[in-house]
């Protein structure tokens, strides 16, 4: 039976460093500061908004919703960001997604100030991490890398095998395991006998957005798994007939595994730790940044 790697309790060891962090600022006269726009009407999105703003409160991290009303116009959008570009007090935007449907979402986030994009989804942090230049990375990419670390887990020389091609979690996660030095296959749905694949990982990453689809036969015995997958799915046996599942199939794999993140309480308390690290990164490099003008 795999071990379990367990993101809450490595989330927790993570928010532990970043109040040091809030606190050592704040001695300096600074608190970061974090803005999201929630501009969108997936019925999950407030509770990921609420999870953000309570763990900012948490930590002393100044933060604000921002929600415009639902026929918002791009236009009004971009004029929200470029007010928050010139906001002092404001060291991260993150603009929740999905948007609404009539949003050029595209252009929103292309004008957030890249300084400020604690998502890390702006090209030119996205061309930093391609280039190992400092900058903002993805919160669940790096959150990956924490879990991996943290664990004891090797990463440099080992086969990493990652399935997604997104440029929010698969193709960040598959840089960062190739700047810890892993042999890096990238896969996505034109992949060809994918399983052929996924079976000569050390470290398999699951980001395809397809529940439960690896199962145990995709899984190289001792592997290390991370699923990052998040789906809501039926289940008669559930309160309220639905439970959150991974891309992984838990059963089979964990039989095979040697180390696997489970769906809840693996990856996703990372990705909002991370937000906090990178917040706190943000409000650091800005002010190094203003400094050596
Ligand atoms: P996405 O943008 O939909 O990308 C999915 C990727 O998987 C695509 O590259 C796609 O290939 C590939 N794919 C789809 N079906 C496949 C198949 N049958 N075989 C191989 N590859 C396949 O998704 P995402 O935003 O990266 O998110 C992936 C999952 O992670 C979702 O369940 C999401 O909810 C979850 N997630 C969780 C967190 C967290 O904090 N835990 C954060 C972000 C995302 P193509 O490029 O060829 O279409």
């Amino acid at each position: 039976m795999a071990k379990i790697l367990d993101g809450r309790v490595i989330a927790a060891e993570i928010q532990r460093e970043v109040a040091a962090d809030v606190a050592a600022l704040r001695e300096l006269g600074i608190q970061p500061g974090l803005t999201v726009i929630l501009a969108g009407d997936d019925p999950a999105s407030p509770l990921y908004v609420r999870n953000k703003m309570r763990m900012c409160e948490t930590l002393g991290i100044r933060s604000e919703t921002i929600t415009p009303p639902p026929d918002v116009t791009t236009e009004e959008l971009l004029a929200i960001v470029e007010r928050l570009n010139a906001d002092d007090n404001v060291d991260g935007i993150l603009i929740q997604l999905p948007m609404f449907k009539q949003i050029d979402s595209k252009r929103v986030l292309m004008a957030v100030d890249p300084a400020k994009d604690v998502d890390g989804i702006h090209p030119v942090n996205a061309g930093n991490l391609a280039t190992q230049r400092p900058g903002l990375v993805s919160c669940t990419p790096a959150g990956i890398i924490e879990i991996l670390k943290r664990s004891g887990v090797t990463i440099a020389g080992a086969r990493a095998v990652v399935v997604g091609r997104s440029d929010i979690v698969g193709k960040p996660v598959a840089l960062l395991l190739l700047h810890e030095h892993a042999t890096v296959t990238l896969c996505h749905s034109r992949t060809r006998d994918l399983a052929a694949i996924t079976r000569q990982a050390d470290i398999l990453v699951a980001a395809l957005g397809k529940p439960e689809s690896i199962t145990g036969d995709y899984i190289k015995p001792g592997a290390v798994v991370i699923d990052v997958g998040t789906s809501r799915v039926p289940d008669a046996s559930a309160p309220k007939g639905m439970r959150w599942a991974g891309d992984v199939h838990f059963p089979s794999a964990s039989a095979v595994a040697g180390a696997i993140t489970p769906v809840p309480g693996g990856v996703g308390p990372l990705t909002i730790i991370m937000l906090m690290v990178n917040t706190v990164k943000a409000s650091r490099l800005r002010r190094a940044a203003a400094r050596n003008k």
